[in-house]
């Protein structure tokens, strides 16, 4: 709540599949104001892709 907004980088979000069974951001946030992009949807095959990508762990 206030004048700053923040962007989540769809590149770098995994809606935190492989670390967390939700997405934590949702979890925490106190206004429920994050939604899923629909230009950014995602399939669990694919979150888990990236995933390992970015965490440079064997698929
Ligand atoms: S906390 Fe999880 S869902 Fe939220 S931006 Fe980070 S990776 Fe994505």
């Amino acid at each position: 709540m206030g004048a700053e907004i923040y962007l989540i980088n769809p590149s770098s979000c995994t809606e935190c599949v492989g670390h967390h069974e939700e997405p934590q951001c949702k979890v925490v946030c106190p206004v429920d104001c994050i939604e899923v992009h629909p230009e950014f949807e995602e399939s669990a095959e694919a979150l888990l892709k990236k995933y390992h990508v970015l965490t440079r762990l064997p698929a």
